[in-house]
């Protein structure tokens, strides 16, 4: 199957073709089509399956085909909403927008916080097709009455569960009940919960329903391990591994913001070129490390989950889970940043006694046991007790809340005693150098 099946504008299969694409994507194949239909979709997608061209493509192509007649009073109307739960996955989503429609007359606009809101309003007085907003900042020029959406005839809601986890959905309803009713409406979500599933409901009118195969289903590219180590040693393991494997490019995930700074630190007094992305960091901070990032200037980047949720580089050899997350299902979003596009990945994962019953919840969620490798040097003390973790932090004196915060990562009590390593009985016992340098140099 090639996208000219599909009947897209010949400008749109032009960009296609210079963007390096050759065969639709599963979620491509099955969406496209449903979305120049122009019917409602639901679509079990995420990250790393091709979904953003899935709905951009037809979007363009339904917008192209027909113009809107002005004048208007007042702002241009928005023709195409899509939400999306980050700045960053706004910025990747908006630049796909630009690639993929860069033949075409329409315009589009990423609106996001934590930038200056005033560009943004004069960006708004000329014409806006597509706009690529988070909730927060969109409602904000509602309030400001800068922003005309009575004429929104597509919608998206993209990585909806993560916009839900991120307690989004108050702004959501009050941004529906700003929309012209007769639409499109075109709902993305890695995951289905019972939320979503209301959602859905409350959202949809007889829609289109797909699902392609999780990651975790066809994570076969994707090499697993877990080290079993003690806590205080992570950093140490980490730093090791970098060095004796020789990585260049590695995204190293922790549960909270202060983690992220601090181990950022460490690796930098290490003489590990290292830079923490996460909520507290500005707009053009997380895009500047990025950046550096991307082009292979920035040998790690440490990252929440919220921070990461978005990321696209392309081919990312390495994930590190320096510690595992509260929710079985970042581990699945985080492990889809390596192995991406056909390319082969790996994805550490730095396991403390306090972490069993979260790794647990892992293996049960992606069906298998995770290889265990203690590496030599670096063996877990028995005799250290599983503590709580209480919102990413052990020993429950401090909580930190934030409003990017997902509201499901409360406390995980750890359930074994054991400690990690010995309880596991396919722990093998390896030297670093028995997994030589894989990719990445
Ligand atoms: P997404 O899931 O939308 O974040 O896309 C993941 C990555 O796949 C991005 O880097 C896209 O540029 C790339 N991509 C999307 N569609 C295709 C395709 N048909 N062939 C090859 N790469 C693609």
């Amino acid at each position: 199957m090639s996208f000219s099946t599909f009947g897209l504008s010949e400008e749109i299969i032009r960009a296609v073709t210079e963007c390096g694409y050759t065969v639709p994507t599963p979620i491509q194949s099955q969406a496209i089509p449903a979305v120049l239909a122009g019917g409602d979709l639901l679509a079990g997608a995420q990250t790393g399956t091709g979904k953003t061209a899935g709905f951009t493509l037809p979007i363009l192509h339904r917008l192209s085909d027909k113009r809107i007649k002005g004048p208007f009073s007042g702002r241009p109307p928005i023709r195409a909403l899509i939400l999306v739960p980050t700045r960053e996955l706004a910025a990747q989503v908006e630049e796909s927008v630009r690639d993929y429609g860069k033949y075409l007359k329409l315009t589009s606009m990423m609106m996001i916080g934590g930038v200056n809101i005033n560009r943004q309003i004069t960006r708004l007085k000329s014409r806006v097709d597509i706009l690529v907003a988070t909730p927060g900042r969109l409602l904000d020029h509602v309030q400001q009455k800068t922003l005309n959406l009575s004429h929104v005839e597509i919608l998206v809601l993209d990585e909806a569960d993560r916009m839900l986890d991120m307690g989004f959905i108050r702004d959501i309803k009050k941004i529906l009940a700003l929309l012209p009713k007769q639409r499109q409406n075109l709902l993305f979500s890695a995951t289905f919960s019972d939320e979503i599933q209301l959602l859905a409901d409350n959202l949809l009118n007889k829609p289109v329903m797909i699902e392609v195969a999780r990651r975790n289903a066809t994570a076969d590219k994707v090499t697993h391990v877990v080290h079993p180590v003690d806590r205080d040693r992570k950093r140490d393991l980490l730093a090791h591994l970098i060095k004796q494997h020789r990585w260049s490019q590695v995204l190293v995930f922790t549960r909270t913001k202060h983690g992220a700074n601090k181990l950022s630190e460490y690796l930098v007094a290490s003489g590990i070129p290292s830079l923490a992305i996460h909520g507290n960091k500005s707009q053009s901070a997380r895009t500047q490390a990025l950046m550096e990032f991307k082009a292979g200037r920035m040998q790690v980047l440490v990252a929440t989950d919220i921070a990461a949720r978005g990321i696209d580089i392309s081919e990312l050899p390495h994930v590190v889970n320096y510690e595992l997350p509260h929710v079985a299902e970042d581990y699945v979003h985080r492990i889809g940043r390596t192995g991406r596009a056909g390319s082969e990945g790996d994805a550490v994962s730095l396991v403390c006694v306090d972490e069993y019953k979260l790794l647990t919840g892992i293996e049960k969620l992606i069906k298998r046991d995770l290889p265990s490798q203690i590496i030599s040097g670096f063996e877990p003390d028995p005799h250290i007790k599983a503590e709580p973790i209480v919102n990413g932090r052990r020993g429950g004196s401090s909580v930190i809340s934030t409003r990017n915060q997902p509201k499901s990562r409360t406390s995980a009590k750890p359930t074994s005693k054991r400690p990690m390593g010995f309880a596991r009985p396919a722990a093998t016992h390896a030297t670093a150098a028995r997994r030589p340098g894989g990719r990445g140099r």
